[in-house]
């Protein structure tokens, strides 16, 4: 291609830009003028309802070349823009949960709402509420999602049983404890040897694990996971969820440690070779994948490996996602590698939780998108 129409394409960019630009800031305008009127009638700012007409209508309206999956992650963005301009309007600055928390899918909780919650101490932190309410509301579900701080994970189980909850989220520090309490345990929390997900029903309550999906999707979005090899520092829940989802995919793993025992019984039981996290510029691989917490805040300075070692892989990726970005991912990124951090691998083991629990389609851009947005939030 010539310079000559490269400029002449680029100034149709710009040319195109500046139309998106204008009409952006007209839908601003429009959407803080109906904020306005939100706050004078009383009404809520955060109206799933209407967003989801939103979305309904533009896949309705939507001709190509762009497809509906690419036109929602941009208008998620445009929307929780306008969200956030009429929230400011509003006086309350998150944005997203401007409707009561005891407010589920289709506005009440009556007899016969569904009860998810998720089971962890600490448990304040966890996004998981929100993501999973957010998406109830936006799929209009008669449903809603509580966090349960728990000191007592026996007493937590016969409670989920006694109340009909229907599924729970399991985290820290229960994921392997809780084996010990339920009915059943799916081959493949099984071999990960952790319970992230239970599932209350006929068959009683039974475990089953769904990181490791969340971990393949974070890995595929960088190199194909078949024939490459992956050098997984950690051995704990996130790295047996990583190995498990690598392997069932037909890749290899290296697993580096600190723990030598731990490291090399992993390593035994995955049929992976182990190196020392002392000696870890002996492993060779395509793609480097963090599975400490090293580097998660409030420790945002540190990085489980040493600098030097990055150039050596094509791809690094963390299981972090708090900060988005490590230090380990902004070297890596500066080193010439490919990058993926933790938020994917959250984000769809969510979504496959909420497919298993409701047999629905997982609104994961939309899931993304108000993480993200809790995330960034200054
Ligand atoms: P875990 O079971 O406690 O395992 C932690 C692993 O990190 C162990 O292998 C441990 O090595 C190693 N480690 C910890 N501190 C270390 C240090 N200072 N130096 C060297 N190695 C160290 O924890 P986990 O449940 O796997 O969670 C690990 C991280 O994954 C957390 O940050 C968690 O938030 C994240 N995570 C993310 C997702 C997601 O969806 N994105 C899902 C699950 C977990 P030793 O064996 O030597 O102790």
């Amino acid at each position: 291609m010539s310079d000559d129409s490269l400029d002449k394409l680029r100034c149709l960019i710009e040319d195109l830009d500046a139309a998106l630009l204008k009409l952006l800031n007209q839908r601003a305008s429009v959407s803080t003028e109906i904020g306005k009127l939100k706050v004078k009638s009383g009404l809520s700012i955060y109206d799933h309802r209407r967003e989801a007409s939103i979305f309904k209508y533009l896949a309705e309206q939507n001709q190509g070349p762009l497809n509906n999956q690419e036109i929602n992650r941009i208008f998620s963005e445009i929307i929780s823009v306008s969200r956030r301009l009429q929230s400011n309007i509003a006086g309350n600055d998150s944005g997203i949960e401007m409707r009561p928390a005891t407010e589920n899918g289709t506005g009440t909780l009556i007899g016969h709402t569904s009860v998810y919650c998720i089971l962890g101490n600490p448990i304040a932190h966890s996004m998981s509420p929100m993501m999973h309410n957010a998406a109830f509301r936006l799929l209009d579900m008669d449903a809603i999602y509580v966090p349960f701080e728990v000191q007592d994970l026996q007493g937590a189980v016969a409670g989920i049983k006694a109340l009909g909850i229907k599924g729970a989220s399991v985290t820290h520090p229960f994921k392997r404890e809780i084996f010990a309490f339920i009915d059943k345990i799916d081959d493949t929390a099984e071999k990960i040897g952790a319970v992230n997900t239970l599932v209350y029903g006929t068959e009683g309550l039974r475990g089953t694990n769904t990181d490791w999906v969340g971990a393949v999707r974070c890995l595929e979005a960088l190199l194909p996971i078949q024939d490459h090899k992956f050098v997984v520092i950690g051995a704990g829940g996130a790295a047996r969820a990583v190995v498990f989802g690598i392997t069932s995919k037909g890749g290899e793993v290296v697993i580096v440690n600190r723990s030598e025992e731990k490291g090399r019984s992993l390593a035994k039981e995955f049929d992976c070779t182990f190196v020392s996290l002392s000696e870890i510029e002996s492993a060779h691989g395509d793609c480097l994948v963090n599975t400490t917490p090293i580097g998660m805040y409030p420790k945002e300075d540190k990085m489980p490996v040493p600098e030097r070692v990055l150039g050596a892989f094509k791809a690094v990726a963390d299981v972090i996602y708090n900060p988005l970005e490590t230090m380990l991912l902004r070297k890596a990124e500066a080193a010439g590698c490919m990058v993926a951090g933790g938020l994917e691998m959250f984000v769809f083991q969510g979504g496959e939780q909420f497919r298993i629990w409701t047999g629905k389609e997982p609104p994961v851009e939309f899931m993304r998108n108000l993480v993200l947005e809790r995330l960034t939030k200054p």
